[in-house]
């Protein structure tokens, strides 16, 4: 345990503490959620009131050729290669992160067209999961989703895996895995791997191309600060983009898109993989987001990451034993997120909301808390964890107003 006014001294020496400042934060309010949203960047409403009145406004169609409307996808994606460790020329923004994992998913089977098996642990994230399965419906019989346990995800590992599909960070634990053995392990065996960056993107460094990653999809929305709903990305690694077919062949895929010909012939490279019109606002948004955190060092940014982690499992220990960490201690295995169990989880995470301090619920039992070092200070880690342990000292989520289960927890 420390005491506030340490906490504040920590504050005062951290390196990433004026990136606060480019943030529209609401006062009295902790915002511990950024793994879900991501907070609203300064420049962004007035980046987007240019777009809007300049470009939509006056230049209207025209600015498809005269903003480069047409090629933002790939611009955009060049900056979030920079943060992935991929070079420009391999990552799209795109669709939804479900959808990116369809096309990844459909042509990684038939890269492996003598396998049948997608492997995927237990407990990754529900839409990974239902995408292969809608996926797999489409095809015959002998295809199969096989899910496993962590502990036998190695092992499970053999010649009739097509593609191994996981996410670094899990979003319930917060537990991330060894992505280099992973690939290894994958290579070894002849087959390919997925990887879903949803939950470390821009909260630590990530490095696609040095681990051997063949594919990886993520978000938009979480740490890049990109808005609710913010298009998603997808990579496919140099050496098998050529190779790497397109079965959701959209117009803007086509090789000449601007012929109108009748049949689909894929463009190159990573582009084929661009399916429908791009959301141009939702791309000037996720393009202010991303300039912001490419001013930030990702070093930097996972060291505070970790020690606001461990900042808040200390305080909450030493005050809650009632409350069970759901997350890997050992920070190599940790992302940016501190989950605990409760069994009135929903109730106590309603409480705290209340309290002004945001984290979110997931169920059954987990009370998740999201730091996003740009703009999560020190501070505001104690005085959650004392917010948060003072609602379970006085029972005070047993109101019955906290336990009304709301659509989105
Ligand atoms: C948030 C999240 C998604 C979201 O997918 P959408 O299609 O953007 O809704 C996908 N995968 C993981 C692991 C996530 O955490």
């Amino acid at each position: 345990m420390i005491s506030r006014n340490q906490a504040l001294i920590l504050d005062t020496s951290d390196p990433l503490k004026d990136f606060r400042q480019q943030f529209i934060l609401p006062e009295k309010t902790i915002y511990l959620d950024g793994n879900s949203l991501g907070a609203l960047p300064k420049r962004t409403p007035i980046y987007l009131q240019e777009i809007i009145q300049k470009q939509w406004g006056e230049d209207l169609i025209k600015s498809w050729n005269l903003h480069d409307w047409i090629h933002w996808p790939q611009t955009v994606g060049t900056k979030i290669a920079r943060l992935i460790g991929a070079k420009p020329n391999e990552v799209l923004v795109a669709d939804s992160t479900s959808i990116n994992l369809f096309k990844l998913l459909s042509g990684a089977l038939k890269l492996r067209p003598d396998r049948r098996t997608i492997l995927s642990e237990k407990g990754n994230f529900p839409t990974d999961l239902y995408m292969a399965q809608g996926l797999l419906a489409l095809l015959e019989k002998d295809y199969q989703l096989k899910i496993v346990n962590q502990d036998t995800l190695f092992k499970s590992i053999d010649s009739s895996v097509a593609v191994v599909m996981l996410t670094e960070v899990n979003y319930l634990t917060g537990h991330r895995h060894d992505l280099k053995t992973l690939a290894e392990t994958a290579h070894a065996q002849g087959a390919l791997i997925l990887v879903d960056l949803a939950h470390s993107a821009g909260a630590m460094p990530v490095d696609l191309n040095q681990n051997s990653i063949d594919l990886a999809v993520g978000c938009g929305y979480k740490y890049l600060n990109g808005g609710p709903g913010a298009p998603a990305y997808l990579y496919i690694s140099e050496a098998l983009q050529q190779t790497f077919p397109a079965f959701l062949t959209g117009w803007l895929g086509h090789a000449d898109p601007f012929a109108f010909t009748e049949n689909y012939v894929p463009a190159f490279g990573m582009n084929r993989h661009l399916c429908g019109t791009p959301p141009i606002l939702s791309l000037a948004a996720l393009d202010c987001g991303l300039d912001l955190l490419l001013e930030a060092n990702l070093q930097e940014i996972r060291q505070k990451s970790l020690a606001l982690g461990d900042l808040f499992i200390d305080q909450v220990e030493a005050q809650s034993p009632e409350l069970v960490l759901a997350t890997p201690r050992d920070p190599e295995r940790r992302g940016s997120q501190v989950s605990f169990h409760h069994p009135n989880g929903y109730a106590v995470m309603q409480a705290l909301i209340a309290q002004g301090v945001i984290g979110d619920f997931r169920s059954p039992d987990i009370l998740r808390f999201g730091f996003a070092p740009l703009y999560n200070r020190f501070v505001d880690i104690w005085d959650a964890a004392d917010q948060l342990c003072n609602i379970l000292k006085s029972g005070q989520w047993n109101e019955p107003k906290f336990q009304k289960r709301q659509t989105v927890t």
